[in-house]
């Protein structure tokens, strides 16, 4: 990445990149679908920039449209470079960074990291796993104790998060349970995101019992007894997912010091994308920001509710 690139610096070429991005095949009318033909630039002295019109709806459009971007103030050579310092660092950046890197208020850089996030936000509902792939699920917590004195006394608010990876195509994911945590839940967070064909490895937790029975194989660490790798069986370990917690935590504590505890699942999608789409997934700096642009389209209205499973 070479944040020196023109389309870093210059609003129309950052404008042609995302058109490149989104529209491999030319201009897509957002409002009606239509393409090809159907679509003209409108050119005139009045005229914006980037200016599309839909010969079909009759609409006028930009690149923008019905993607995290749209309505912005903010240039987009700027929203482009927002982009690749979110996706440069395997632990992210904090707004203020981006305040002061983008030469834009603290204000601006905060709804922007907000947006990218969302950008970051994965829509694949399919399982992870399959035959022949080893899943890792493992829990963390993560909090922070209050800072203000007449808090002090209250209870951590430690919330747990339930991380899976699945070893073969690096992909990652996590939820955050906000309430109950049991072998009820852990089971129908188990069933709806990992194939039943895939084996299962955990750490000791009774609650993954159960629902291990469901899958092509379960085997467990004893971390309790410090077995970290099963002496049996060398495959038989969660530090690959516990690796990923290492990443999350890290980046939590150096960066984003502030995250409140009903944003706490979009900062975990922001770990999870990049985890998904690291280097050693065959991603990047550039191929792993250009997923994160493609990811802006369809997210502007669809701020999603807590990824818990009992609020
Ligand atoms: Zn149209």
């Amino acid at each position: 990445m070479n944040l020196t690139d023109p389309i870093y610096q210059n609003a129309e070429k950052a404008r042609e990149y995302i058109e490149a991005l989104h529209w491999p095949e030319g201009p897509v009318c957002p409002h009606c679908g239509s393409g090809d033909d159907r679509v003209t630039k409108l050119q005139g002295k009045s005229t914006r920039p980037g200016v599309y019109k839909c010969k079909d709806c009759e609409k006028p459009f930009t690149v923008t449209v019905g993607t995290v971007m749209e309505d912005s103030k903010i240039p987009l050579n700027k929203w482009l470079m927002a982009f690749a310092l979110v996706n440069g660092s395997k632990k992210g950046i904090s707004a203020h960074q981006l305040h002061r890197s983008l030469g834009i208020t603290y204000k601006s850089a905060w709804f922007m990291h907000h947006r990218i996030r969302e950008a970051m936000t994965s829509t694949d509902d399919s399982p992870l796993g399959g035959p022949g792939h080893d899943i890792e699920a493992d829990e963390t917590y993560f909090g922070k104790n209050p800072d203000n004195h007449d808090n002090r006394m209250a209870i951590r608010r430690m919330n747990r998060i339930v991380s899976l990876i699945d070893r073969k195509t690096g992909r990652a994911t996590s939820i955050v349970f906000n309430g109950v945590f049991n072998a009820e839940t852990i089971s129908a967070y188990l069933f709806t995101n990992v194939h039943r064909e895939s084996r299962l490895i955990t750490d000791e937790y009774q609650g993954y019992k159960r629902p291990g029975l469901e899958f092509a194989a379960h085997r467990h660490v004893n971390h309790t007894q410090d077995e970290y790798v099963s002496r049996l069986d060398r495959t038989v370990h969660t530090n690959t997912v516990e690796g990923f917690f290492g990443i999350f935590k890290r980046g939590m504590k150096g960066i984003y010091q502030h995250c409140g505890q009903n944003h706490l699942h979009r900062y975990l999608a922001e770990f999870d994308f990049r985890y998904t789409y690291r280097s050693a997934n065959g991603f990047n700096d550039t191929e792993r920001t250009a997923e994160a642009l493609k990811g802006a389209r369809g997210k502007r209205l669809t701020y999603r509710q807590p990824a818990s499973l009992a609020a």
